[in-house]
């Protein structure tokens, strides 16, 4: 059964091992670093068993008595090859380091661009956040990776040399050797496997930890940490939770030791039963004393070797369960991205429906969106209106795909939106999430998206979202980096301006739906009117989803659907709803009150 289990790991050592060379021989950089590498791995590995060898020889050939001209050569071979080999290591290691920066730069990019194509719901999930560091680190790891399968093939190529030569001295001496490292080997295996398991509660308790350093380093929190005085419940927790990976760091540093005192006491029966043997051989004239030395020497070295094969492979299968990890990660379903192939056209004739639609969201029991129905036209303005949690941003993921519906379906023109291609499908929309984003770019690349930019068309698209004004007031305008977390002379948008920045990225992108989640929460309503004038301008003919809590924006739209525990209860156009006295008339009346009642204040 152990057996088994083993040679399990055996098997799949070797699976996972081809698994990562595969990754690294497809790169045109891979294929030249494993050849270089291993080329330097081998001449490394194999001139130290020559310089074992040769003061040997001197010696046989000097109790010879006579001279011989085999003497310079040896002496030629012993001096002259450290230095050549110096260079030659020289030369192909920083080739191989150079190799190396490109390599792990093209799997950083590639693992980058794989987390961007995972469903967004799949990388919302916690656990798998915890996924993505643990695969993180063989990717970063890959070429020290390699470097490992490399030495252990040139441990195989050494021991084979090395064998053959003490093969001729005492095949039992060799048998008792590998016996020892056998044993040892066994240990430090048992050693590393609970070296791992405390490795993997280090990474979540690296998780912890990160979160508390985050919110230490955004300015977002900033505010919150000093009026609220958070300073003792954030160090507190801190460093309860760097005592709790202390603990583990102290646990794991003493179970590592162990395995240096397993290698010394095998290395002590070892050396006392060579020893033995050389010395009884010599006295009884059965080996020279040159021919002592080299086989010393040799086994010496033999079963450093068998040790560093044993350690080699053991070294290699530590890394089976992140290389597991990595595996799991990248075979993730990209259910999305990986869906339809059809292309998706959309014009004002175009039918986006919802029909009985179901969801809730992963991990929850209630339904967000509950036996939804709703019909939008291509060239129409929806405004939704309804309270919080009614269901609204749901609304707006489900029909950008970032999430796919329980039961039901969503059409876009007739056909299920899944089947379309996932990129085709997302080029259709321009949204500002209720949640957006800045990033942490300059101001023109913030709303760009892009490294280069229209500049004319920039410029018009700041000056419909009120942006301009800002702009000319910025020291380096476009170039002013957003936020201060990159450089000290960024500026810090007010939310107001995060929201305008956020709605004019849309603008820029453009698309044929747009997609508004409340935008202009933070912005005052004369100048949010300003602004959706602007944008009702820009959007002739074009499909708009507004979600919105301000009514008067609402009178812009073509058609309003109201909104409560996750379907439509009221739908039509302002006026119809209005003069039908149900909800939304509730709500008109509750706000316009509001705005009374501040004028009146305010006079
Ligand atoms: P609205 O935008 O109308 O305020 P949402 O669509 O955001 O409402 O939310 C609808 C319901 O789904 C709410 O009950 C909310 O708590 C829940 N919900 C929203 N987002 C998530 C999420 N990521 N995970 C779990 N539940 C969520
Ligand atoms: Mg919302």
């Amino acid at each position: 059964m152990k057996k088994t289990k083993d040679i399990q790991a055996f098997l799949q050592t070797i699976d996972f091992s081809k698994f990562i060379l595969k990754r690294v021989w497809h790169e045109k950089a891979g294929k030249k670093y494993i050849c270089i590498k291993l080329f330097i791995t081998l001449v490394n590995t194999i001139i130290p068993l020559v310089y074992s060898i040769i003061p040997g020889l001197i010696v046989n050939e000097l109790l010879d008595g006579a001279y011989s001209d085999v003497l310079i050569v040896y002496v030629a071979i012993l001096s002259l090859s450290p230095v050549l080999l110096t260079f030659l290591n020289n030369i192909l290691d920083s080739l191989l380091y150079k190799l190396r920066l490109d390599l792990e730069l093209i799997f950083a990019i590639q693992f980058q661009k794989y987390i961007m194509i995972m469903d967004y719901e799949t990388i919302e999930n916690p656990d798998i956040q915890i996924k993505k560091d643990r695969a993180q680190i063989t990717i970063d790891n890959t070429i020290v990776l390699i470097d490992k399968y490399v030495g252990f093939f040139a441990s195989i190529i050494k021991i084979i040399v090395i064998f053959s030569i003490i093969a001729t001295l005492n095949i039992g001496i060799v048998a008792l050797i590998m016996i020892l490292l056998c044993i040892n080997s066994l240990l430090t295996k048992k050693v590393n496997q609970k070296m791992h398991q405390i490795g993997l509660e280090l990474s979540k308790h690296d998780r912890g930890l990160w979160g508390i350093i985050y919110m230490l380093e955004q300015p977002c929190y900033a505010k919150e940490i000093r009026l609220f005085n958070l300073s003792t419940l954030l160090t507190g927790e801190y460093g309860k939770r760097m005592k709790a990976k202390n603990k583990l760091e102290i646990r794991q540093f003493k179970i590592g030791r162990k395995i240096g005192i397993y290698g010394a006491l095998g290395n002590f029966v070892q050396q006392v039963l060579v020893y033995s043997y050389a010395i009884s051989s010599v006295l009884a004239g059965k080996l020279a004393l040159g021919s002592m030395t080299i086989y010393i020497g040799m086994i010496s070295q033999f079963s450093g070797s068998i040790k560093s094969l044993f350690d080699g492979y053991l070294n290699i299968a530590k890394d089976n369960y992140n290389i597991q990890e990595l595996k799991d990660f990248l075979n993730i379903p990209c259910v999305q991205y990986r869906s339809g192939d059809k292309t998706p056209s959309f014009d004002k004739d175009s039918i986006i429906e919802f029909r009985n639609v179901s969801f809730k969201y992963p991990g929850s029991n209630n339904y967000a969106l509950k036996d939804f129905n709703l019909t939008i036209r291509g060239n129409e303005k929806l405004c939704i209106v309804g309270c919080n949690g009614a269901g609204k941003s749901t609304f707006i993921k489900l029909l950008a795909r970032l999430y796919m519906v329980d039961k039901g379906e969503i059409l876009l023109n007739g056909t299920n939106i899944n089947e379309y291609d996932y990129t085709e499908y997302q080029r259709l929309f321009a949204p500002v999430f209720q949640d957006y984003v800045r990033y942490y770019f300059s101001l023109g690349t913030n709303i760009v998206l892009a490294s280069q930019f229209d500049k004319d068309k920039l410029d018009r698209i700041c000056q419909e979202c009120g942006l301009t004004d800002l702009v000319n007031k910025l020291p380096k305008g476009y170039d002013t980096q957003v936020d201060k977390f990159i450089d000290e002379e960024g500026f810090e948008p007010s939310g107001g301006e995060d929201q305008r920045i956020a709605i004019a990225r849309a603008c820029y992108k453009g698309g044929e739906i747009y997609l508004l989640d409340e935008p202009t929460a933070a912005i005052d309503p004369m100048a949010e009117y300003e602004i959706y004038t602007q944008f009702n301008n820009m959007t002739k003919n074009k499909c708009a989803i507004l979600i919105t809590h301000r009514l008067s924006t609402v009178q812009l739209a073509d058609k309003v659907a109201v909104f409560d525990n996750g379907s439509v209860v009221e739908y039509g156009t302002h006026k119809e709803l209005y003069e039908k006295g149900g909800m939304y008339t509730e709500m008109f009346d509750k706000q316009a009150q509001f705005y009374r009642d501040e004028k009146t204040s305010e006079s």
